[in-house]
């Protein structure tokens, strides 16, 4: 997975398309040892701090799960694009009223060196995490991210990537990228041909 420090200085990335990417991929990966960030409301906060920079209360338990449901539909959907398959019309349906229900309208807060950006309506939650993922997908998917949505090259792993390039295959370059390096060289140099 990319990790958060190549970004830079982390803007939020609430209104933008990494968002429902990188949620997409906060699943657990065994090829990249890494483990499921909705796993506990611990580290549900730790994920949004590290990937996006974002402070949030403490998420109740139940919420996490709807939270993971709407992953698994999402990763549905995105695994559908990625082979370039139809989109189930009934995940179709749930990610726009996602989007449509949900209070993640962003205003601006403070007025001096602490100016920053908060949700405008306190709602529940996991509805508004739940709403930022979905209208971020919508960007994602319906345009204006030139990149290509890919899964990894690496059969085992589950994350998905924005391919900068028509030859890239591997979610991180340090990780699946490096192993499948490794792997090659390997098998060039113990394959005897016969
Ligand atoms: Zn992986
Ligand atoms: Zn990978």
């Amino acid at each position: 997975m990319p990790s958060p420090r190549d970004r830079g200085t982390a803007a939020p990335a609430v209104l933008d398309a990494s968002l429902a990417l990188s949620f997409a991929n906060t699943v657990a990966c065994p090829e990249c040892r890494v483990g499921d960030a909705l796993a506990s409301p611990r580290s549900f906060r730790a994920w949004l701090q590290a990937a996006h920079g974002l402070e949030s209360d403490p998420l109740p338990r139940k919420a996490l799960e709807d939270l993971r449901k709407f992953r698994e539909e999402l990763r549905e959907i995105l695994g559908a694009r990625a082979r370039n398959a139809q989109i189930p019309p009934s995940a179709l349906r749930s990610l726009n009223e996602a989007a449509r229900v949900s209070p993640v309208v962003p205003q601006l807060v403070g007025t001096g060196k602490d100016l920053r950006w908060a949700w405008s309506d306190p709602g529940p939650l996991a509805l508004r995490w739940t709403g930022a993922v979905a209208r971020s997908a919508v960007l994602l998917l319906g345009g204006g991210e030139p990149r290509k949505l890919k899964r990894c090259g690496m059969s085992t792993c589950l994350h998905f990537l924005l391919a900068r390039s028509r030859s890239q295959r591997w979610c991180s370059s340090t990780g699946c990228g490096n192993r499948a390096r490794v792997a090659r060289h390997y098998r060039r140099t113990h394959d005897t041909g016969d």
